[in-house]
């Protein structure tokens, strides 16, 4: 391997490790560096062999070695470790507070890991309404493992009488939940948990390491479906866990090699290269879906509008004291006036907002969840938990607000007036020749 001539500026400059391999020292980013600085940077490493200032996408699966147990480098076999996943749990480590991550092929699979080391006979305790596919696995896999799952609507206040003391072992957080976007303190949880010897997980996707950071507030773990916002362009499925105890960095990364749900070093790239601008995104979404769910609570034709970032959401104090800036994020959802028709009728009627499920995209979208995403909870339990037929979630991409909030008052007209106005057609569009998104 050749060292470059380039001329490097000096904390760039390349070094020989003792046992011969070359590497790059840490570049700018300390934990005193504020967040934009941070995604722009950590694990950000020059290539040592070419100064490439965007590493290469290291695609080989096993690395050579020069004596039989003696790789060159850090790396043996790429399921193990690989420098495209370590540069991007680095990144996440930095931007959630952690000393550790560990990236895996998807959210559901960081998720299936946490629970896969526990021991049989665990105990768990969940908020009720959490992502639907956390749900199934907690329902319908982690139970032939011998681990059970409590479900709880109001975490915060049951929580004592929720645990069982020898049993009890990690408390499932999603806040925002999915999709009625209600918030939980994390620190109050946590301090019930922490006295029971419990571990406090939190599913962060709804929010990014930009607007929460779990770990901050007392949480042990935090996961996200990098699939949302960090990888944010909807080109990649990938998931991530970060945290800090040593004990959990040693049984999640033998998990991680055993169970070798792994991401590529493909997607690590992409979702390093997404991560870079995810202040940005983030920031834009969260204003994006103020200025919606404003426009939304105006309206005649919206009976209630769940978003944190706006004063009448009921857990509006939990945001003021647990995100950046008291920021709402980018998803909101609301009920329509008109019933599950109307709701269906203004997904199909948005010109920007395309109709799909995910979530965290540079894009808008729109969707239902009674018929999309939570079709799989039966209707008594789903509407217990605020998931109505009428019921609609919107994912704020990064677009301009005031086309994003145009586009949703002219679907509303559309949905719940011209019906009324036209006798509608029974697929609810009108017919005036106006695009309507499809
Ligand atoms: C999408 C999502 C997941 C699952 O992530 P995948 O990458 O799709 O496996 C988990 N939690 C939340 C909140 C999500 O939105």
């Amino acid at each position: 391997m050749t060292i470059s001539p380039l001329p490097l500026r000096p904390h760039e400059r390349i070094h020989t490790k003792a046992n011969g391999s070359i590497d790059t020292p840490p570049r700018v980013p300390t934990p005193v560096h504020n967040f934009g600085t941070l995604a722009v940077h950590a694990g950000a490493h020059l290539d040592p062999s070419t100064g490439a200032v965007i590493s290469p996408i290291s695609l080989s699966t096993t690395y050579a070695q020069t004596a039989v147990g003696k790789p060159i480098g850090a790396y043996e076999y790429s399921r193990s470790s690989n420098p495209n996943r370590d540069n991007f749990e680095e990144a996440i480590a930095a931007l959630e507070h952690a000393r550790y991550a560990l990236a895996f092929s998807s959210g559901s699979a960081t998720t299936a890991t946490i629970l896969q080391s526990l021991a049989a006979g665990s105990h768990v305790v969940s908020v009720s309404d959490v992502y639907g596919g956390t749900h199934r696995y907690f329902t319908k896999v982690a139970a032939a493992h011998g681990v059970e799952v409590t479900f709880s609507p109001s975490l915060e206040v049951d929580i004592a009488q929720l645990i069982r003391p020898k049993d009890t072992k990690l408390i499932w957080i999603e806040s925002p939940s999915n999709p009625t976007l209600r918030l939980v303190d994390i620190r109050n949880v946590a301090s019930v948990a922490h006295k029971h010897g419990i571990m406090v997980v939190v599913d962060n996707t709804f929010l990014s390491p930009y607007v929460q950071n779990p770990l901050d507030h007392g949480a042990d773990i935090v996961v996200h479906s990098v699939t949302k916002y960090i990888n944010g362009h909807s080109d990649v499925v990938m998931g991530v866990a970060a945290f800090n105890s040593d004990d959990l960095k040693e049984r999640l990364t033998f998990l991680q090699n055993a169970i070798g749900a792994v991401p590529s070093a493909f997607d690590c790239w992409l979702a390093h290269r997404g991560l870079k601008t995810l202040h940005l995104r983030a920031k834009e979404a969260s204003h994006n879906a103020t200025s919606v769910a404003m426009a939304l609570e105006a309206s005649p034709h919206v009976i209630s509008v769940n978003y944190p970032g706006i004063k009448s959401h009921p857990h509006r104090h939990i945001a003021i004291k647990q995100h950046r800036d008291g920021m709402g994020g980018g998803m909101l959802s609301f009920r329509i006036k008109g019933g599950h028709a109307a709701a269906e009728r203004f997904c199909q009627n948005t010109s920007i907002f395309v109709l799909a499920e995910s979530l965290g995209g540079v894009e808008s979208l729109v969707e239902v969840p009674s018929s999309m995403t939570h079709a799989g909870i039966p209707q008594a339990q789903r509407e217990a938990a605020g998931v109505f037929e009428d019921l609609v979630r919107i994912s704020c991409g990064i677009e301009d607000a005031e086309d994003l909030k145009r586009d949703v008052l002219q679907a509303l007209e559309k949905a719940v007036v011209a019906p009324k106005i036209t006798n509608g057609r029974p697929d609810g569009r009108v017919t005036n020749g106006l695009p309507n998104g499809d």
